[in-house]
């Protein structure tokens, strides 16, 4: 399903023109119009979902052997010394856009990409807490 005020609803169905590095039936894979580095790309379903908690599974299952496609050819087609995925839920999470997508970010020597964080300690309480959720085999 398409939302109707989804931007990206728009772009991933080609309502909306974008420079597209990679389309099949279910994918397009776009250029960030503010990337992070040069290279900097959206891997985005045609059906709406909010996120990833919202993702059908079988779209899921497709979201990494597309990104791994397009990352590579741009791995190696701009002599990138690294690579990032990065894909943010919520907006405490850095997402504005509310239409799954994956940033595909290329990372190069001396670049001033900031996808980091502080490390922190696991704590035993936080450590129980989280193994009592349980869920190996959701
Ligand atoms: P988020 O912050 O939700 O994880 O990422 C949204 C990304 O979409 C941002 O990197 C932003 O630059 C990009 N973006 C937002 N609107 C458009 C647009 O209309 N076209 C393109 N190509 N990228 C967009
Ligand atoms: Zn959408």
């Amino acid at each position: 399903m398409k939302k109707d005020d989804c931007i990206f609803c728009k772009i991933a169905n080609g309502e909306i023109p974008s420079a597209t590095l990679y389309e099949d039936d279910d994918f397009r894979v776009i250029l960030d119009l503010n990337p992070a580095s040069k290279g900097h790309a959206l891997v985005l379903p045609k059906e709406h979902a909010d996120d990833l908690f919202s993702l059908p599974d079988e779209t899921a299952a497709r979201v990494l052997p597309v990104a791994k496609k397009v990352a590579g050819r741009l791995y190696r087609g701009l002599n990138c010394d690294g690579f990032n995925l990065v894909q943010n839920n919520g907006e405490i999470a850095g997402q504005t856009v509310f239409h799954f997508h994956m940033h595909l970010i290329p990372r190069y020597l001396k670049d001033t990409v900031n996808v980091g964080w502080k490390p922190g300690t696991l704590t035993e309480e936080d450590k129980e807490e989280i193994l009592a959720l349980g869920g190996e085999n959701v």
